[in-house]
């Protein structure tokens, strides 16, 4: 029997695979990993340092414990280069595997902006483990960390680096933080507590290039002529769902790879879910959404050929942004028709985002109003029925 086989080992990959396995003992699964295959929940990497974790304490499983709790193979250190939906078989770099099913969970790429100067490539970007490794071991205490990128992943870093010791300098086109989420009064309280926390913020300026100083430092170049110095830099503007592998392979993609509500691509043997994925129209590169994904997803790979597939539904998901020292709990509204309602002093705010018949489509508390979370997610709808 051909196995299914699943592409990643992220909390996607590993998820499916766990839920499919409830249902399922029999049939084989393979799992393919481009790195090292362990297990860890990727939230806990922008809150590690603070919390005095290194890198390897987040690890909660290798591959080959995964793969024995699984009763699974994990191949690891394999890159997927090529699909071939209509002889079912994916190609590695020396080896090429048939699949019954196939489940892509591969992912997204963190965008990597166009600078300028001697120094870009030493920018570093961390959307993994393997990348957090190298951020960590690169960092030596008493340096000024220059992050480019105030959204949530910045910000995070932000927040647990100036709480670590370092000096912090964080460099945004947007003029506030979190500008993609959350209206500007939330993102400016965030903004006073990590300023209060030690965090330089230069706001309404994008980096332009990055040189290296004479004292072996760099300079990071911002588009008003100014610069910061810096000892170490990181990227953290934004991430692209990988879909370049599923269209060169004849798959429908958007800002993802497109799916259904039963995660299958516009092939009927390949699904999708995770960074990767765009569900029913709704791109959420979270860890919410990807384990309902996984729960409906471990049921339908494990019915027979007569029953109808799961159907996966969003309740309300909430996005925690972990910056401690001003938390905020942002419900992005699906609709843009409407406006923000904003309550509150200092750093805790309420915001309501209200459609045009009065109705809550949205919401985000910061600071101390986070503790009134269940009332907004009682009202708030739905983000997929
Ligand atoms: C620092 C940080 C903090 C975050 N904090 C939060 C949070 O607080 N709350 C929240 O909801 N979300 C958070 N997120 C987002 C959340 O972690 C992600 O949505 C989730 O982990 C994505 O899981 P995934 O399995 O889809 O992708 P990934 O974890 O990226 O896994 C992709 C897998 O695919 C493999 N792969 C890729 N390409 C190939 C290929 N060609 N061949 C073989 N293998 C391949 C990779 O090796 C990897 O195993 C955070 C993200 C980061 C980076």
């Amino acid at each position: 029997m051909d196995p299914i086989i699943i592409i990643g080992t992220g909390l996607a990959g590993y998820s499916t695979a766990r839920e499919f396995r409830k249902h399922d003992g029999e049939t084989p699964v393979v799992l393919i990993t481009r790195d090292d295959g362990a297990s860890y929940y990727k939230p806990d990497i922008s809150e590690a340092h603070a919390k005095g974790n290194d890198p390897e304490d987040l690890v909660q499983k290798t591959a080959d414990e995964m793969a024995e709790m699984l009763d699974a193979t994990v191949r690891t250190w394999e890159q997927v280069e090529a699909i071939d939906p209509e002889a079912c078989e994916v190609r590695l770099a020396s080896d090429t595997l048939r699949y019954s099913k196939l489940v892509l969970a591969w992912g997204a790429d963190p965008i990597t902006l166009n600078l300028a100067g001697d120094a870009a490539e030493a920018v570093h970007k961390v959307n993994n483990l393997m990348d957090y490794r190298v951020f960590r071991g690169n960092l030596d205490s008493n340096d000024h960390v220059v992050i480019l990128g105030a959204g949530l992943i910045g910000c995070e870093f932000a927040n647990d680096l100036v709480q670590s010791g370092y000096k912090v300098s964080v460099a945004d086109p947007a003029g506030w933080p979190l500008a993609q989420l959350v209206p500007e009064s939330a993102g400016q309280a965030v903004k006073t507590a990590l300023a209060h926390a030690g965090v330089d913020w230069h706001l309404g300026h994008a980096a332009a290039g990055i040189n290296e100083s004479h004292n072996g430092r760099y300079r990071v170049e911002l588009d008003d002529g100014s610069h910061i110095n810096a000892d170490i830099i990181l990227s953290a503007v934004g991430l692209k769902a990988g879909t370049d592998l599923a269209e060169s392979a004849g798959l429908a993609v958007d800002r993802g790879i497109s799916v259904d509500r039963s995660l299958c691509t516009s092939d009927p043997n390949i699904y999708a879910l995770g960074d990767c994925a765009e569900v029913d129209g709704i791109w959420r590169p979270y860890v919410g959404p990807l384990m309902q994904c996984a729960r409906t997803l471990g049921k339908t790979l494990a019915a027979g050929p007569d029953d109808a597939p799961s159907q996966v539904s969003y309740p309300t998901l909430p996005i925690m942004v972990k910056t401690h020292v001003c938390p905020v709990i942002v419900y992005p509204p699906v609709d843009q028709g409407g406006d923000w309602q904003i309550d509150g002093q200092g750093t805790a705010l309420e915001g309501s985002f209200v459609d045009n018949e009065g109705k809550l489509q949205g919401f985000v508390l910061t600071g101390e109003a986070t503790k009134n979370r269940r009332d907004y997610i009682k009202q708030a709808p739905a983000l997929m029925d």
